[in-house]
């Protein structure tokens, strides 16, 4: 397996609490990983030190070789990576075409722009809500907007904290299938997530963590099949 991400003993407290302790993850290129775990169980600062939001505590995070511990978030994008964050965080009046024209400036100009534009604009099914603004859209389609930002950058890893949060059961699967095209394209995907049949429906290989650290590792199979597993999440 060539690992993609790992991090090594990574760590992460705030004041006398340790929201992240000990987290050796491997990501393996070409898969979707999904990090799951009940709520508090260290996932979202997990991710935040992944992408750089947060300074570890404690460990190393480990990018496509390279020691990139201390390197800030957009330098780790130029190495690759894109971060899609929980909340979506959309130009609300800019329209949709042109938040992703913003994204879509730092990789390409002129007609290579505008036709990846269009050939985003029909991957996130936004055709005909391009010229509205971002705003008014629902809260599915600002996520698959934002979603569509971070492919923008054409990373080699994405990262997705909760894509699904907020939408209908349509929606959700719709983003499922998405996914399931850029991996299948070549992206490498880390998902953070707590709906287990989205979790079902994507994930290769799964993370488990519980109280900051990492409870159960291993492929869909074996995990699902985890009886621990089903015990922590409903916390017994
Ligand atoms: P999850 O995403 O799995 O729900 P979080 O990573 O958000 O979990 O939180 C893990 C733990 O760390 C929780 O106990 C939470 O209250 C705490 N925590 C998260 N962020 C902060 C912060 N910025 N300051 C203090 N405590 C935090
Ligand atoms: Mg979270």
């Amino acid at each position: 397996m060539t690992a993609i991400l790992q991090t090594r003993a990574l760590g992460k407290h705030f004041g006398g609490l340790s929201a992240v302790s000990d987290v050796n993850l491997e990501v393996a290129a070409g898969e979707i990983h999904c990090l799951i775990g009940p709520n508090g169980a260290g996932k979202s600062t997990l991710f935040k030190l992944v992408a750089g939001t947060y300074a570890p505590s404690d460990g190393e995070v480990l990018f496509r070789g390279e020691n990139v511990t201390r390197r800030k978030t957009y330098e780790r994008v130029e190495r690759g990576m894109s971060v899609k964050l929980q909340v979506p965080s959309v130009f609300r009046e800019l329209p949709v075409a042109q938040n992703l024209e913003v994204a879509l400036q730092r990789k390409s100009s002129g007609r290579a722009l505008e036709r990846e534009k269009q050939r985003l604009l029909e991957f996130l099914q936004l055709q005909d809500d391009a010229d509205r603004p971002a705003g008014i859209l629902s809260h599915g389609q600002q996520q698959w907007l934002e979603i569509g930002m971070a492919v923008a950058l054409e990373p080699a890893l994405l990262l997705l904290d909760e894509p699904t949060a907020g939408m209908s059961p349509f929606e959700t699967e719709r983003t499922g299938e998405m996914i399931k095209r850029l991996n299948a394209e070549g992206m490498t995907m880390l998902v953070v997530e707590h709906d287990m049949t989205f979790v079902r429906q994507i994930a290769q290989r799964i993370t488990v963590l519980h109280l900051g650290r990492v409870f159960a590792q291993g492929g869909i199979d074996a995990i699902i099949a985890d009886p621990r597993v089903e015990e922590i999440y409903l916390g017994k």
